[in-house]
Order: structure tokens, then C-alpha cells, then sequence
């Protein structure tokens, strides 16, 4: 009786295995909003949508990927960075799914070649949600991703994202210091813009004025405490009209999500020379002394006020966390500390994932079959979670002299090496001899895969 109700369950699809999550449109309009959801409510497949999306967000994917072709439904669920299959659905479950969730968008179902994408809105307890989702037609079928973010910028630390104790002490010191230009950079779309807000989060908002500098067309999210002004290079303010007008408020803190123009990023570096100022700047960049050497590269008119004030660069890689519950240590042999540069007697042990041992060892002490049952926390990944890798360099007299002379970044990167710049790799083999990492992890995230 038991087995052949353990059977019925592992028949079941993803979806059916969850409560269904809370899903709603995205309109302005109350009842517009009201009757389309009657109306989405309405279509087969909305048990569907809702049981599977409950299934991602409890498998706590970010984006899931379907893939629409003749033999079925291929489905993928981007977790902790990672893409990762899920058991596929039949065509019939999948496009009635697809038709309940474009329903809900306020996108057309019938249309499954053109590109569409639509917004709807997820709860789950007290937290919101928004999904995006977007659909295009291929030669195999249809494509469709969807996308799901939280409303609200989920409260986090630098220590809460694995940054070391001495370095946000360093770090906090730059954000609040006296005066300068601290650079917040990470490679394209790798968490820069959550360094962004972090570093927003560090900084001191409540006794000094912060003043942001966006375009019109790209505005950043709100945040407490920041004031935003907006340019529009055609409608006008220009970045320089702007500028004129918020040196009258004599603000503390320039903010640059990214940069106006050379003149505009100039003016800000003099005030902030001359009146004891601040300017946050955010870029995209591989590691800090690329985005350093960009900086002044591209600038070249405003290169001597910027390096008159640059105090730090911060830049960062994103890995997975190893699973507290089950991550493994091992002793490190000599050799292998020795080849990431760890002196003999700093650190006894290392940490890896759970290897289960092959199916065939699996066995109790009477050599019967025991199958180790997967880790309840990573549901066997060995992955939990997120954690920054950083590196803050604090460019001293030598290299700020050399970013006038070359563009030629190992030629820059031995000099900062030479100041006593730890980069990248460096902070990543202490977040391994912290335990926060493996070693297998940081060559995936390094070789860029
Ligand atoms: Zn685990």
C-alpha cells in the first residue's frame, strides 16, 4: 500500500508537488487588473503556471527557461547562477500553462512566434515578486523565459556577502572618509548592481547630502535618503545644466551610476578636490585595475583631476556558496597550499562539496543497498546560496603616476601588485581557506563558464 503510494508521487510533475503561488497582472488599474485576472483564471493551464512557478521559487530559481517543441516541453531553472534541467512537461500541461501566464501578461496567446514580453506579479507570504516573461518563436518551436525578482532590494551587508572584516573596515573608511572618489565596479552583469546598492547601504546617508546624476531614460530604483537628479542630452536638462543647478545645493555626495561626459566628470573631481567632497562612481570592469585604467583612459581631459582624487576601486566575482549542512573538509597537502600561495600552518583545513560515493557502495554494514538520501538544505547541489569575492584597491603614488603613462594592464597590475594590491585570485583562495568556497568553484567562476 505505502510503496504504491510513494509510487503516485513521483509520478507527479514538478507543479503538482507545491501549493500554488499567489499570481496576479501587473496593471495601474485596480479593475482592469480585477477582471484580468478572472479572465487568466479562467484558462485551463492556470493551476499549471501557479504550481509551477511555486516549484521555482522553492527551488529558489531566478529564471526558467522553456524550451516549446514537438516531442514536449524541455524546462530549465537558472539557480544560484547556474542553469540546471527539471523534469520536462507534455506539450498539452505546457501550453496551457503558457496560455494561462501570457493571459496574465496582457500578451497574446495565439501568437507563438513573435517576440513578446509582459510583466505579472507573484506573493509569497508577505514578499512580492515580479515576473517577466518573454516569448519568441524559433525553428524548433517557441522559446520562453521567465524571469523572477523580488520588489523589494532584500536587506544585505557586505559581511552578509561574504566580504572580509578588514576590508569593509577599510572600505567603510573610503565610502565615509574625508574626501575622494571610491569606484564600485564588477564584469557585465555580474552583480554590479547589487555592489551599487550595498555600497549605497554602507555609506552614511543620514548626515551627509547624496545627490544621484541619472539619465532621464535609465533611472535607478529609489533609495532612502538619495536624491535623484535626472539629464536628457535632447530634452534638456544637458549633464552640464544639471550639474550647475546641484552645485548651488552644494551636495556631499556625487553619485554616478555611470558617467555624463568627460566635462561634467571633470567639474565633479574639482569640487570634490577643492571642498572636501565625495563622488561614488559605478562601471563595468573585469577586475579594479582595469576599471582604474579605463577611468583615465577614456577620460583623458578629466585624467589628472580624477587621479588626484581616486581613493579605491572596489571589483568582485560572484560564487556559489558551499551548503553549510554537508559542504566536506579535507586536509590540504603541503603542495596544494603551497601552490595558492597559503603559508604552511595558516590553515589545517579546506572544504569541498559532498561527493556521494558511487550507487554500489551505497550500502549498510551488512552490505545491503542504502542510498544516501540527498542533503535536505542544497537539495543535494553542495551549493547554498551566494557570496562575493572582492578585491579594494587603494592605488598608491606609483601607480596612480603609471595610469598617466599606460594602458597596459599586467604592466598596471604588477604595480599595484608592487604597492601590495591583493587582487581578485588572492581574496578568492582566502574566501576558499575561509571555508566559504571550493576550490572547483572558483575555477568555474574564473574561466568564466
Ligand atoms: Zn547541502
Amino acid at each position: 500500500m505505502i510503496r504504491k503510494k510513494k509510487q503516485a508521487v513521483e509520478d507527479l510533475q514538478p507543479w503538482q508537488l507545491f501549493p500554488p503561488a499567489e499570481i496576479s497582472p501587473a496593471l495601474k488599474d485596480k479593475t482592469a487588473e480585477q477582471s484580468l485576472l478572472i479572465q487568466a483564471r479562467q484558462a485551463p493551464g492556470f493551476p499549471v503556471a501557479a504550481g509551477q512557478i511555486a516549484h521555482a521559487m522553492a527551488s529558489r530559481a531566478t529564471h526558467a527557461l522553456l524550451d516549446y517543441t514537438q516531442q514536449g516541453v524541455g524546462i530549465r531553472y537558472q539557480i544560484d547562477g547556474l542553469w540546471e534541467p527539471i523534469p520536462p512537461l507534455d506539450r498539452e500541461a505546457g501550453d496551457a500553462m503558457l496560455v494561462a501566464l501570457k493571459t496574465l501578461c496582457s500578451l497574446n496567446p495565439q501568437d507563438r512566434r513573435s517576440a513578446q514580453s509582459g510583466q505579472w506579479k507573484i506573493k509569497v507570504g508577505r514578499d512580492k515578486f515580479t515576473g517577466t516573461l518573454q516569448s519568441q518563436g524559433v525553428p524548433t518551436g517557441e522559446r520562453v523565459l521567465l524571469k523572477i525578482e523580488p520588489d523589494a532590494m532584500p536587506f544585505t551587508t557586505l559581511a552578509d556577502l561574504g566580504m572580509r572584516e578588514k576590508m569593509i573596515e577599510s572600505y567603510r573608511g573610503l565610502l565615509n572618509g574625508s574626501e575622494g572618489m571610491v569606484v564600485v565596479s564588477a564584469p557585465k552583469g555580474l552583480g554590479l548592481t547589487t555592489s551599487w546598492q550595498i555600497s549605497l547601504n554602507a555609506a552614511d546617508k543620514f548626515v551627509r547630502d547624496f545627490q544621484s546624476i541619472e539619465p532621464q531614460s535609465r533611472p535607478e530604483p529609489e533609495t532612502i535618503n538619495i536624491n535623484q537628479n535626472f539629464y536628457d542630452p535632447q530634452e534638456g536638462p544637458t549633464p552640464s545644466e544639471l550639474l550647475r543647478r546641484m552645485l548651488l545645493k552644494e551636495p556631499d555626495v556625487f553619485l554616478l551610476p555611470e558617467i555624463p561626459d568627460e566635462e561634467s566628470l571633470k567639474t565633479i573631481c574639482e569640487q570634490v578636490k577643492l571642498h572636501d567632497k565625495h563622488v561614488y562612481v559605478r562601471m563595468v570592469a573585469g577586475d579594479a585595475v582595469e576599471a582604474a585604467a579605463r577611468l583615465v583612459g577614456q577620460y583623458r581631459g578629466a585624467a589628472k583631476s580624477i587621479t588626484a582624487i581616486l581613493q579605491g576601486v572596489l571589483n568582485q566575482r560572484i560564487a556559489r556558496r558551499l551548503c553549510e549542512n554537508c559542504k566536506q573538509g579535507f586536509q590540504p597537502p603541503p603542495a596544494l597550499l603551497q601552490k595558492l600561495g597559503i603559508p604552511a600552518g595558516r590553515v589545517t583545513m579546506l572544504y569541498q562539496p559532498f561527493v556521494p560515493p558511487p550507487i554500489e557502495q551505497q550500502v549498510d554494514e551488512k552490505g545491503r543497498p542504502a542510498p544516501i538520501p540527498p542533503c535536505p538544505q542544497c537539495n543535494g547541489r553542495g551549493y547554498y546560496g551566494r557570496i562575493g569575492i572582492f578585491e579594494l584597491l587603494t592605488p598608491g603614488p606609483k601607480l596612480l603616476d603609471a595610469l598617466h603613462k599606460t594602458q597596459d594592464l599586467q604592466k598596471l597590475r604588477a604595480v599595484a601588485a608592487s604597492e601590495g594590491h591583493r587582487g581578485l585570485q588572492a581574496e578568492a583562495v582566502l574566501t576558499v581557506a575561509r571555508g566559504l568556497t571550493s576550490l572547483d568553484e572558483l575555477k568555474r567562476v574564473f574561466s568564466g563558464k
